[in-house]
């Protein structure tokens, strides 16, 4: 689907291809194949290159590898083979006056039917000098009509990703006679947000075909992609702001009739991140629409109690709260955390899962705990008021609102331990307020982080061994199950014995996707009470264990991972007051992906990291295990318009009266 669809008095830019004159079915069905269904859609059909055609390369001025466009004509062809008896070529000699040269291809026999002895041809590739002077595989471009030469020649030309059937000439002279048939109708759609001055917007598509030069070419691209996260970020803040003109939002009064108590309770202080979140939250949840927000933080940074004390406001105001999380173990483990914390307060805690449905007491309103069993008919809430939900990016938006509809327009809080740099956060979660968590409670003890190689592996046990003696205890962590074809990734089924043997008499568990759930949590249990003192897993160590005591981990092929989930299988040591370990072993013998590694090793700082991950793995790769739900842009790249993401969403926030913090709308 297009990102670029304009719902209002669009004219003909919205009309299908087949709508221009000579486009028929064939030809429409191969614009389609390049993802063209509308007028609109080829005009921002992006080049992928362009050509200056202003001059050419002479032959006998080649430049060994240089990229370079002749301009010549063919003299012969020649079919051959290779010494390898598969390898046939076709060979063409061509001539641009100052010099010869060799063109060829390689297992393309059909070549030879195509070309045409006598006719000049623009060329393109990057010539080889060892020898005589050849060029393998180039492109190549008849100029057979001279009455376009104004299209095709004397000027910087587009060069367009093709499909089968298409012509660079055919899809340039296309794309000519629309931007001339359109002219006047390509109006600018936002200068009210970003001001005059500056490209407009046919000027601009003008410029991405047909470019006076380079930097015209540039500037075009980026005009365009301004113009697309300003289209993008206006309908997402537009749905926004109906949203909070219309939704009613859950009461919230803050009366601190149980806040207080449970902060003098509570065994620890609370740090001033946390602190600062949870005015944000209040905040937020004093307003008359209701809270959309994401908390961000670390791996152990403390976002139970922040969503404790999220319920509490809200409980204190009757209504009750669902806190979602992805698995069983994890829903034990905060009732248990919470119920703790809860005693001697008059407030409602229930657990529900599947096979669970537990309560603390029978006190209303209360806190739910739950699994996707939450989603279900069974929860019921009389009056729900807030939705909080633990590793958000193990849920759906579906999920998500199923949740929400059990009650009207209740508050929500997603909290997510992935880092999420801003430019993508901005644009997958848009319509969501953020909060960050910037601090980890102090008192812990330092983790320090190694990149070694297989090599070192003796040593590392040994190591691993010596800590186990002084009572610690360690994970080791392998991407999978099984092993793939090439044997490269170590499996952890084999694994888990070598495990065994290298830690001696160590007391040694195994968990991974395959093993049935109460095993899993039968095995965890014994780790968690230290009955075992090392647990081999898969990544599924990622979510929710919190065992002080383990402070040491190895992950073994670590480049097989992201960085930021590295990060976060990181975050399951350095939870206690011993200094911890986390010791990665890359298998590959990759510099990149060593270096990769590295910055691990340097920061501990998880927006650092996610940035890093951003940048050397694209959008794309980044949010791959999390939710797509990303748009498909044609000319703004997340990784590299991170500032113009920003400013554009801060532009067309104020433009619609949103502050570019809280929500509140301008009166
Ligand atoms: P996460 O952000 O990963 O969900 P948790 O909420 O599980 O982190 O907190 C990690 C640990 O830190 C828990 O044992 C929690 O009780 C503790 N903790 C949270 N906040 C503080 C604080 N301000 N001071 C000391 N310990 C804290
Ligand atoms: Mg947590």
């Amino acid at each position: 689907m297009s990102t670029q669809t304009n719902p209002s008095g669009q004219g003909r830019l919205a009309d299908s291809i087949d709508t221009l004159p000579r486009i028929g079915t064939q030809r429409a069905a191969q614009l389609r194949r390049l993802k063209i269904d509308t007028v609109e859609d080829l005009l921002l059909h992006k080049p992928r290159r362009y050509e200056d055609r202003n001059h050419f390369s002479a032959i006998a001025e080649a430049r060994d590898q240089i990229p370079s466009v002749f301009r010549v004509t063919l003299q012969t062809i020649r079919k051959g083979r290779g010494r390898s008896r598969h390898r046939g070529f076709v060979e063409a000699r061509v001539t641009d006056g100052s010099g010869e040269m060799t063109l060829r291809w390689w297992n393309q026999p059909y070549m030879a039917r195509l070309l045409n002895i006598g006719t000049e041809y623009l060329v393109y590739g990057s010539p080889s000098l060892s020898g005589e002077t050849h060029l393998d595989h180039p492109e190549l471009e008849p100029i057979d009509d001279p009455e376009n030469e104004e299209i095709h020649l004397h000027r910087w030309v587009p060069i367009y990703r093709l499909t089968k059937g298409l012509s660079q000439r055919w899809l340039r002279q296309l794309i000519w006679n629309s931007l001339k048939a359109l002219e006047g109708e390509l109006t600018d759609r936002f200068r009210d947000i970003h001001g005059p001055g500056g490209l407009n917007r046919e000027a601009a598509i003008r410029q991405l075909h047909f470019p006076t030069d380079r930097s015209c070419a540039e500037a075009a691209s980026r005009f365009l992609a301004r113009d697309e996260l300003t289209q993008f970020q206006l309908s997402l803040q537009e749905r926004r702001l109906r949203f909070i003109q219309q939704a009613q939002a859950p009461a919230c009064h803050n009366s601190n009739r149980l806040v207080s108590p449970f902060l003098k309770a509570l065994p620890f202080h609370l740090t001033k991140s946390q602190e600062a979140v949870l005015r944000e939250i209040r905040e937020a949840m004093n307003q008359s629409f209701p809270m959309r927000r994401l908390l961000q933080g670390d791996v152990g940074c403390g976002k139970t109690v922040v969503a404790t004390l999220s319920a509490l406001m809200m409980l204190e105001s009757q209504s009750d709260v669902a806190l979602l999380v992805p698995t069983e173990l994890l829903a034990q483990q905060h009732f248990q955390t919470i119920g703790s914390w809860f005693q001697g307060l008059e407030v409602g805690l229930e657990l529900l899962t599947a096979n669970e449905n537990e309560r603390l007491n029978e006190s209303r309103p209360r806190l739910t705990v739950g699994t996707h069993a939450l989603l279900e008919a069974g929860y019921a809430p009389e009056h729900l008021g807030l939705v909080i939900i633990d590793e958000q990016h193990r849920f759906g938006v579906t999920q998500r609102n199923r949740l929400l509809r059990k009650g009207s327009h209740p508050h929500l809080l997603t909290m997510t331990a992935t880092p999420i740099p801003r430019s993508l956060g901005l644009t997958v979660y848009g319509d969501l307020d953020h909060s960050i968590l910037r601090e980890s409670p102090g008192g812990r003890g330092r983790i320090s982080t190694h990149v070694r190689s297989a090599p070192q592996r003796e040593l590392i046990w040994k190591f691993i061994r010596d800590k186990l003696a002084e009572g610690r205890q360690a994970y080791v962590i392998y991407p999978r199950i099984e092993s793939d074809e090439a044997g490269t990734v170590t499996s952890i089924a084999g694994e888990a014995e070598a495990v065994a043997r290298a830690l001696g008499p160590a007391r040694i568990g195994c968990v991974h996707g395959r093993l049935d759930r109460a095993e899993s949590a039968r095995i965890m249990e014994a780790f968690r009470t230290h009955h075992l003192q090392v647990l081999v897993a898969t990544s599924m160590i990622e979510v929710g264990v919190d065992v002080a005591n383990a402070t040491v981990m190895l992950i073994e092929n670590a480049e097989r991972f992201g960085l930021a989930q590295l990060h976060q299988m990181r975050g399951r040591i350095g939870r206690g007051s011993h200094d911890a370990h986390c010791i990665l072993i890359h298998g590959s013998d990759s510099e990149s992906a060593r270096e990769r590694l590295e910055v691990l090793q340097s920061s501990l700082d998880g927006f650092v990291i996610a940035d890093y991950d951003l940048e050397s793995r694209g959008p794309g790769e980044f949010l791959g295990r999390q939710q797509s739900g990303l748009p498909r842009f044609r000319f703004a790249d997340l990784t590299r318009d991170r500032h113009l993401v920003s400013e554009v969403r801060d532009r067309v926030r104020d433009h619609l009266g949103l502050t570019s913090s809280g929500a509140r709308p301008v009166a």
